[in-house]
């Protein structure tokens, strides 16, 4: 079909819209595109334009992606604290999925009223999904939101690495929009930092990946904090794959990690900590209490997360092995793989100062020429002195020792997947200087083994005593619930040989737990001589006895409760007990008078009847008929 043919081309140009171009004249006002954004729920906004310096990391790929880029939007959704705050982390975890939704919803609600106006914009994710294509070695992520947040005034990194809002302190979410219109004014970077160098995210984290310097384990924080994420799952599934049965996988997965993976995979991906949010006290809105009360809520907040019993995820030999072995006596430290992995040079070479180990270098200083040859070829220059690292690209200096070695080989080695002695007989691998410093140089970058040593973890206790609740059914006279629970037998009283009154309380004192109408019965539930039963007496006392409750039961030759009741229950007992039930019933509103006719212990529900009726003084008149076997001699 021709073009110009077709239905929506022939409507548009009947319409007189064919060719109508949304064009947006000069730059957008800045202030009605900040007013968007918050009418669209954005708690703060800020604008930086694509050339701004603080953006030269990433404006390569920015443009590579949606090279119409000229503005970015930056806003801020705020998350809840107190959640955020307590030791069940599936609280935690919950405001933090909330208000990731509520970004992406807000990012997206302003994109499309952007481009209702012809404007032209994006909203890449708040979190995930990301571009995992580039997973490991490379970056997963449209935009890094934080540095733009940084650059259009909503705050500054926090010695944690958490952006600290002035007035809303760490507990945000970030969101940022591409757009491809200049604006008519951005905004700068705030003038200090709400960070107050408290130190309470170095003391609260398990893996010790903040330091008061500010320098930060990132291999730390991502192999223990985002251990349910795409490094922990990937390990996960190594495990799988690697063990040899059932018994094997339990060995090295427990079933409450099992649990929790499945749980991540189900309802998204839970972090393990992210302590340093929950007891950052910066920003104007989050500081007061902590000024008034510093020891409270050290006490209230940061405790209790320090002492919270919970697993630890390291990778064995690094800097948050030791500090988490030597720092918590409380928690289990459980040696990991964390998916990194790099599969090309450049990879290596960018997560190289990322998973330094600046503790495992003690002592070294050196520096490394690496060649790496093959499709992958190389040049680079390592130095580690001072417990720091430089990667450097090109042979730069006098190297304090010589690798050359295949590319494919290498990468393959660092994954645990070639030999270096193979490697080294095969020429594979090549060293001239001292050997001793490559193995140096292999411990401040470890890597986990594949084979895993059993961890015994033992999870806390809840405090939750585990109870089925049964079904509470309707009781067809008052049209309410039934109570269901416990009454303490209070005492028993010997009526007749054969005839006992057991008296019931309230355990935990008061009132009886439920009201009845006289006539009515209870049942319990019980098992004489582990027999699961139910059986039904009438009550015996009147409603208006509040404070206990009473039952006269004859004691049945053959009668299995009967006879239990008489022979093996005994004062103090808890009984399980549903009540009231029955529609035999008197309340004085029926008729003027009433006739009662009993026999035997039969006579139980006129007992109730009468006593009810004569403690709140019915003015009827009351007939009471009963019969009895005399009694033997
Ligand atoms: S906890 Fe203290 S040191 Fe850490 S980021 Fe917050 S204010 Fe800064």
């Amino acid at each position: 079909m021709n073009l110009d043919d077709h239905p929506t081309v022939r409507q548009l140009r009947a319409s007189g819209r064919l060719g109508e171009t949304a064009s947006i004249a000069g730059p957008i006002d800045a202030n009605e595109l900040r007013k968007l954004a918050l009418e669209c729920g954005a708690h703060d906004v800020g604008l930086v334009e694509i050339g701004r310096t603080e953006l030269d990391p990433q404006r390569d790929e920015i443009l590579k992606n949606y090279p119409w880029t000229r503005t970015l939007l930056s806003f801020v959704v705020k998350m809840v604290r107190e959640p955020v705050r307590g030791t069940p982390r599936s609280v935690s975890n919950l405001e933090f999925h909330r208000a990731g939704y509520e970004t992406n919803e807000i990012a997206a609600r302003i994109v499309s009223c952007l481009q209702d106006s012809g404007i032209r914009a994006v909203n890449p994710s708040m979190g995930f999904p990301m571009e995992m294509q580039n997973n490991p070695g490379a970056a997963i992520w449209i935009v890094s939101h934080k540095p733009v947040a940084v650059a259009a005034g909503l705050g500054r990194m926090g010695i944690h690495r958490n952006l600290i809002h002035p007035k809303f302190g760490n507990f945000v979410l970030l969101g940022t929009v591409l757009l491809d219109q200049d604006v008519s004014a951005v905004d700068q970077s705030i003038d200090y930092n709400p960070c107050l160098e408290c130190n309470l995210c170095v003391a609260v984290c398990p893996v010790g990946a903040i330091k008061p310097d500010g320098a930060f384990n990132f291999q730390a924080c991502f192999t223990h904090n985002y251990r349910e994420f795409m490094g922990g799952f990937n390990d996960w599934v190594e495990q799988i794959a690697d063990a040899k049965d059932a018994i094997d996988y339990r060995k090295r997965v427990n079933e409450p990690e099992t649990a929790s993976m499945w749980q991540s995979l189900t309802y998204g991906a839970n972090y393990k900590s992210a302590y340093c949010l929950a007891v950052c006290p910066a920003g104007e809105d989050v500081i007061g209490p902590y000024l008034n009360d510093k020891a409270a809520h050290r006490r209230e907040i940061v405790r209790p997360l320090q002492e919270r019993p919970e697993t630890i995820y390291v990778v064995a030999g690094t800097d948050a092995d030791q500090v988490a072995r030597r720092k918590w006596k409380n928690k289990t430290v459980k040696p990991v793989g964390n998916g990194m992995t790099p599969r090309t040079i450049s990879g290596l070479l960018t997560f190289m100062p990322i998973v330094f180990q600046p503790e495992q270098s003690r002592g070294l200083d050196a520096v490394f020429h690496f060649t790496f040859t093959g499709a992958d070829h190389r040049d680079a220059t390592i130095t580690i002195k001072d417990r720091k690292i430089t990667v450097r690209e090109g042979l730069i200096g006098k190297a304090s020792i010589r690798v050359t070695a295949d590319a494919k080989t290498w990468l393959g080695f660092l994954a645990k997947e070639k030999n270096i002695v193979w490697a080294l007989a095969t020429r594979k691998i090549r060293i001239s200087g001292d050997p001793r410093l490559l193995l140096a140089f292999g411990k401040c970058f470890p890597s986990p083994e594949i084979k895993r040593k059993h961890v015994e973890v033992i999870p806390e206790a809840s405090l939750i005593v585990p109870a089925i609740r049964p079904f509470e059914k309707n009781d067809a006279l008052t049209g309410k619930a039934r109570w269901y629970g416990a009454l303490l037998l209070k005492d028993i009283e010997q009526v007749t040989p054969n005839v006992k009154t057991f008296r019931f309380v309230n355990p935990k004192g008061g009132d009886i737990p439920f009201t009845h109408v006289a006539g009515q019965y209870l049942t319990f539930d019980i098992a004489p001589h582990g027999i699961a039963t139910r059986r039904s007496y009438t009550i015996a006392s009147p409603p208006s006895w509040r404070d206990r409750i009473e039952i006269t039961v004859k004691r049945e030759q053959f009668g299995l409760v009967s006879r239990w009741l008489h022979d093996e229950v005994a004062v103090g007992d808890l009984m399980n007990i549903e009540a009231p039930g029955g529609m035999f019933v008197f309340s004085g509103r029926e008729g003027p008078s009433v006739v009662l006719i009993g026999g035997g212990v039969g006579i139980t529900p006129m007992m109730s009847i009468a006593r009810y009726l004569t403690d709140t003084q019915w003015p009827g008149t009351i007939y009471l008929l009963t019969s009895f076997l005399p009694r033997r001699t």
